[in-house]
Protein backbone atom coordinates (compact mmCIF):
# COMPACT_ATOMS: atom_id res chain seq x y z
CA UNK A 1 0.00 0.00 0.00
CA UNK A 2 1.49 3.42 -1.04
CA UNK A 3 0.89 6.37 1.46
CA UNK A 4 1.17 9.99 0.62
CA UNK A 5 2.92 13.15 2.26
CA UNK A 6 -0.15 15.02 3.91
CA UNK A 7 0.78 18.21 2.10
CA UNK A 8 0.59 16.38 -1.53
CA UNK A 9 -2.94 15.00 -0.01
CA UNK A 10 -4.28 18.38 1.07
CA UNK A 11 -3.07 19.49 -2.91
CA UNK A 12 -5.11 16.87 -4.20
CA UNK A 13 -8.13 17.13 -2.26
CA UNK A 14 -8.11 21.02 -2.82
CA UNK A 15 -7.71 20.02 -6.44
CA UNK A 16 -4.07 22.44 -6.77
CA UNK A 17 -2.54 19.60 -8.76
CA UNK A 18 -3.27 18.81 -12.50
CA UNK A 19 -2.08 15.81 -12.10
CA UNK A 20 -4.91 12.80 -11.74
CA UNK A 21 -4.62 10.36 -8.71
CA UNK A 22 -2.79 7.58 -10.83
CA UNK A 23 -0.74 9.86 -11.92
CA UNK A 24 0.74 11.00 -8.45
CA UNK A 25 0.71 7.47 -7.49
CA UNK A 26 2.50 6.22 -10.63
CA UNK A 27 5.05 9.49 -10.19
CA UNK A 28 5.69 8.33 -6.08
CA UNK A 29 6.17 4.48 -7.71
CA UNK A 30 8.86 5.60 -10.00
CA UNK A 31 10.12 7.83 -7.04
CA UNK A 32 9.97 4.61 -4.97
CA UNK A 33 12.08 2.43 -7.61
CA UNK A 34 14.83 5.11 -8.37
CA UNK A 35 15.17 5.23 -4.29
CA UNK A 36 15.00 0.97 -4.09
CA UNK A 37 17.42 0.89 -7.18
CA UNK A 38 19.84 3.26 -5.09
CA UNK A 39 19.54 1.00 -1.83
CA UNK A 40 20.50 -1.94 -3.96
CA UNK A 41 23.05 -0.57 -5.58
CA UNK A 42 24.88 -0.65 -2.35
CA UNK A 43 23.96 3.11 -1.10
CA UNK A 44 23.26 3.65 2.88
CA UNK A 45 20.30 5.46 4.10
CA UNK A 46 22.64 8.37 4.89
CA UNK A 47 23.96 8.49 1.64
CA UNK A 48 20.59 8.36 -0.10
CA UNK A 49 19.04 11.07 1.76
CA UNK A 50 21.73 13.72 1.38
CA UNK A 51 21.60 12.43 -2.58
CA UNK A 52 17.47 13.36 -1.68
CA UNK A 53 18.84 16.67 -0.32
CA UNK A 54 20.81 18.08 -3.18
CA UNK A 55 18.38 17.11 -5.30
CA UNK A 56 15.62 19.00 -3.47
CA UNK A 57 17.79 21.91 -2.99
CA UNK A 58 18.27 21.90 -6.83
CA UNK A 59 14.35 21.94 -7.30
CA UNK A 60 13.81 24.60 -4.87
CA UNK A 61 16.58 26.84 -6.76
CA UNK A 62 14.64 26.25 -9.87
CA UNK A 63 11.16 27.15 -8.45
CA UNK A 64 13.12 30.27 -6.41
CA UNK A 65 14.09 31.48 -10.17
CA UNK A 66 10.38 31.02 -11.54
CA UNK A 67 8.77 32.73 -8.40
CA UNK A 68 8.75 36.29 -5.66
CA UNK A 69 9.98 34.03 -2.75
CA UNK A 70 10.29 36.36 0.07
CA UNK A 71 12.18 34.10 2.35
CA UNK A 72 15.71 35.93 3.19
CA UNK A 73 18.68 34.48 5.69
CA UNK A 74 17.91 35.60 9.26
CA UNK A 75 14.29 35.84 8.68
CA UNK A 76 13.33 32.69 11.05
CA UNK A 77 9.24 32.78 11.57
CA UNK A 78 9.05 29.40 10.07
CA UNK A 79 11.98 28.21 12.64
CA UNK A 80 9.14 28.95 15.50
CA UNK A 81 6.75 26.36 15.14
CA UNK A 82 6.50 22.68 14.72
CA UNK A 83 8.35 20.99 12.06
CA UNK A 84 7.90 17.34 11.08
CA UNK A 85 10.76 15.30 10.38
CA UNK A 86 11.62 10.92 9.96
CA UNK A 87 13.70 9.21 12.08
CA UNK A 88 16.46 9.41 9.17
CA UNK A 89 16.68 12.47 9.21
CA UNK A 90 17.79 13.02 12.85
CA UNK A 91 19.87 10.54 12.70
CA UNK A 92 21.93 12.39 10.66
CA UNK A 93 21.22 15.49 12.51
CA UNK A 94 22.67 14.07 15.41
CA UNK A 95 25.74 13.06 13.75
CA UNK A 96 26.21 16.28 12.13
CA UNK A 97 26.11 17.58 16.08
CA UNK A 98 28.52 15.62 17.06
CA UNK A 99 30.85 15.68 14.39
CA UNK A 100 31.15 19.48 14.71
CA UNK A 101 30.44 19.85 18.48
CA UNK A 102 26.89 21.35 18.20
CA UNK A 103 25.30 20.53 21.52
CA UNK A 104 21.74 19.37 21.93
CA UNK A 105 19.28 21.22 25.33
CA UNK A 106 17.53 18.09 26.15
CA UNK A 107 15.85 20.37 28.87
CA UNK A 108 15.00 22.68 26.35
CA UNK A 109 13.32 19.68 24.44
CA UNK A 110 11.51 18.38 26.78
CA UNK A 111 9.68 21.17 28.20
CA UNK A 112 8.74 21.90 24.20
CA UNK A 113 7.45 18.12 24.14
CA UNK A 114 5.28 18.79 27.12
CA UNK A 115 3.30 20.96 25.13
CA UNK A 116 0.47 20.06 22.25
CA UNK A 117 2.69 20.02 18.43
CA UNK A 118 0.18 22.43 17.28
CA UNK A 119 0.69 25.15 20.40
CA UNK A 120 4.45 25.11 19.99
CA UNK A 121 4.20 28.12 17.46
CA UNK A 122 2.17 30.36 19.93
CA UNK A 123 4.05 29.50 23.18
CA UNK A 124 6.62 32.31 23.53
CA UNK A 125 10.23 30.79 25.02
CA UNK A 126 9.38 27.71 23.75
CA UNK A 127 8.62 27.98 19.88
CA UNK A 128 11.84 28.65 18.72
CA UNK A 129 14.13 25.12 17.20
CA UNK A 130 16.27 24.26 19.16
CA UNK A 131 19.01 24.75 16.60
CA UNK A 132 17.95 28.26 15.99
CA UNK A 133 20.96 30.29 16.84
CA UNK A 134 20.49 34.02 18.21
CA UNK A 135 21.20 35.38 15.24
CA UNK A 136 18.12 33.94 13.32
CA UNK A 137 20.70 31.26 11.52
CA UNK A 138 20.27 27.68 11.61
CA UNK A 139 23.09 25.63 13.56
CA UNK A 140 22.62 22.84 11.55
CA UNK A 141 21.64 24.13 7.70
CA UNK A 142 23.87 21.72 5.62
CA UNK A 143 21.79 18.79 7.28
CA UNK A 144 18.47 20.56 7.67
CA UNK A 145 15.02 18.43 7.25
CA UNK A 146 13.34 18.32 4.06
CA UNK A 147 10.22 20.34 6.10
CA UNK A 148 12.55 22.90 6.31
CA UNK A 149 14.51 22.83 2.71
CA UNK A 150 11.10 22.98 0.63
CA UNK A 151 9.28 25.44 3.14
CA UNK A 152 9.23 29.03 1.56
CA UNK A 153 6.78 32.03 1.20
CA UNK A 154 6.05 34.83 -1.23
CA UNK A 155 3.72 36.73 0.98
CA UNK A 156 5.95 39.83 2.97
CA UNK A 157 7.96 38.03 5.79
CA UNK A 158 6.45 40.21 8.79
CA UNK A 159 3.32 38.31 8.02
CA UNK A 160 4.82 34.53 9.25
CA UNK A 161 4.83 35.85 12.65
CA UNK A 162 1.91 33.41 13.93
CA UNK A 163 2.30 36.20 17.17
CA UNK A 164 1.25 39.24 15.27
CA UNK A 165 -1.03 37.44 12.35
CA UNK A 166 -2.24 34.64 14.24
CA UNK A 167 -4.91 34.41 11.34
CA UNK A 168 -3.02 35.79 8.36
CA UNK A 169 -3.41 33.47 5.12
CA UNK A 170 0.42 33.03 3.49
CA UNK A 171 1.18 31.94 0.22
CA UNK A 172 3.21 28.58 0.78
CA UNK A 173 4.79 27.78 -2.59
CA UNK A 174 4.55 23.83 -3.32
CA UNK A 175 6.27 22.35 -5.85
CA UNK A 176 4.27 18.77 -5.95
CA UNK A 177 7.33 17.10 -7.76
CA UNK A 178 8.88 17.80 -4.60
CA UNK A 179 5.65 16.48 -2.61
CA UNK A 180 5.71 13.29 -4.53
CA UNK A 181 9.57 12.57 -3.97
CA UNK A 182 8.71 13.19 0.02
CA UNK A 183 5.72 10.92 -0.22
CA UNK A 184 8.31 8.14 -1.96
CA UNK A 185 10.86 8.78 0.92
CA UNK A 186 8.16 8.61 3.74
CA UNK A 187 6.90 5.04 2.06
CA UNK A 188 10.52 4.02 2.47
CA UNK A 189 11.37 4.90 5.78
CA UNK A 190 10.87 3.37 8.96
CA UNK A 191 9.81 4.87 12.52
CA UNK A 192 7.36 7.13 13.00
CA UNK A 193 6.82 10.68 11.20
CA UNK A 194 6.53 13.60 14.31
CA UNK A 195 7.45 16.96 15.26
CA UNK A 196 11.67 17.24 15.46
CA UNK A 197 11.67 17.74 19.20
CA UNK A 198 10.26 14.69 19.95
CA UNK A 199 12.03 12.32 17.52
CA UNK A 200 15.14 14.36 18.65
CA UNK A 201 14.35 13.23 22.33
CA UNK A 202 13.15 10.00 21.56
CA UNK A 203 17.01 9.36 19.59
CA UNK A 204 18.86 10.83 22.64
CA UNK A 205 16.97 8.88 25.15
CA UNK A 206 18.24 6.18 26.46
CA UNK A 207 16.63 2.87 25.98
CA UNK A 208 15.15 1.09 28.79
S1 LIG B 1 16.42 22.76 11.61
FE1 LIG B 1 17.25 24.77 11.11
S2 LIG B 1 15.99 25.50 9.40
FE2 LIG B 1 14.86 23.82 10.38
S3 LIG B 1 13.53 24.77 11.92
FE3 LIG B 1 15.44 24.24 12.97
S4 LIG B 1 16.72 26.10 12.85
FE4 LIG B 1 15.08 26.29 11.32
Amino acid sequence: MLGISTTLHSLIQQGKSDRSMQEILDGIFGMLQQLKQMQGSGASPRVMLLGIYSFVDKMMSEARDLQSVSCRKGCAFCCKMNVDVTPMEVMLIVEYAKRNGISIDKDYLQRQAALPKDQLAFTPGLSACVFLRPDNTCSIYPVRPLACRKYVVANPPERCNPEAYPKARLDVLIDVDIEILVSALDNLQLGKIDGLHKVLLDLLSPQS
